[in-house]
């Protein structure tokens, strides 16, 4: 029997405990917690992202702004903005939803966020700290996916991991994580240069897909048993109200059948991702108030 991940259960579940922390902290005199986001330009799955950070934020009792910004505006602007965001003492957690238009340097705007507050955990200090195992905020969607493995009782210890894809928000600090002491996998990185992925996912107690290709992982690539996580979502298009379906990176139906457990798409590491930001501002406010 497979067992699906079911994230969205698992997220409104962990949701429910952030409510419920918050209503004990407002209760006892605290002022809310307080997630701000930077939305620049008009890209639709953006607004739609930031549209869903903000109705968990009213969920859980957070306060939450959101400053939108058109495409043409410049950088400098947006830097002075983060500047202010930063100084605001009643603000615990800010996020820049990427991507950025061109004409911006996504690096210099995340580098420009205080650390504090870099509730994406995107700015250099917190992957540095990240990767020597230092307390830090772990970026959502890793985030996500290991408290995923933890409440479901996934083993990590001494087994082999393939991490599929090496980007610097999901791939990368996905495979320091699942190598780091306490978890203790061994891992092995895939990338678009890896000849032959099947190779080394067939031999993987759990592979974590990360590569945004639709129905990338097949069957033949799995080993009987095996736990897998699918972080891609593509929308492709599709004969329906929204026109587009979301797709993972692995062809769900047939691996289902031979996996031990899968995390579906939609409904696995997008809700957990989410729940991700609200645990890393949270964490920032408790921080700030000395909680
Ligand atoms: P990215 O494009 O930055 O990175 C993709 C990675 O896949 C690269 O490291 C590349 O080397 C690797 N890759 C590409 N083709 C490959 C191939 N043929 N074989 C092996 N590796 C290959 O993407 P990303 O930001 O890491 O996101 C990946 C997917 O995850 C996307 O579908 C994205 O939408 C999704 N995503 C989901 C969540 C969530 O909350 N569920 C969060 C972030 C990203």
């Amino acid at each position: 029997m497979t067992t699906i991940l079911d994230g969205k259960a698992l997220a409104r579940q962990l949701r429910g405990k952030v409510k419920d922390e918050v209503t004990q902290l407002r209760a006892a005199g605290h002022r809310a917690p307080h997630l701000a986001a930077i939305l620049v330009g008009e890209d639709g799955a953006s607004q739609t992202y930031v549209n869903s950070k903000e109705k968990d934020c009213e969920y859980v009792g957070f306060e939450s702004s959101v400053y939108k910004r058109s495409a043409d505006t410049s950088e400098e602007s947006l830097l002075d903005l983060i500047n202010t965001i930063n100084k605001n003492e009643q603000i615990d957690g800010l996020i820049v939803q990427l991507p950025v238009p061109k004409h911006i340097n996504a690096t210099k705007i995340i580098e420009s966020i205080d650390p504090d507050i870099d509730v994406d955990g995107f700015h250099t200090l917190n992957v540095g700290k990240l990767s020597i195992n230092e307390d830090t905020y772990i970026s959502a969607t890793p985030f996500g996916v290991i408290m995923m493995l933890e409440e479901y009782g996934v083993e990590t210890k001494g087994k082999h991991c393939v991490v599929i894809g090496r980007s610097n928000i999901v791939g990368r600090p996905m495979s320091i994580l699942m190598s780091q002491s306490g978890r203790d996998a061994t891992v092995t990185v895939c990338h678009r240069h890896t000849p032959d992925v099947g190779t080394y996912t067939r031999n993987a107690d759990i592979v974590i897909v990360a590569v945004g290709i639709p129905e990338f992982l097949k069957p033949d690539m799995v080993k009987e048993g095996a736990t897998i996580i699918d972080v891609g979502i593509t929308r492709v298009d599709a004969d329906n109200k929204r026109g587009y379906l979301l797709k993972g990176d692995v062809e769900y139906e047939t691996v289902k059948e031979k996996c031990g457990a899968i995390t579906p798409v939609p409904g696995g590491v997008g809700p957990m991702t989410r729940y991700g930001l609200l645990h890393n501002t949270l964490k920032s406010y408790k921080k700030k108030l000395n909680l």
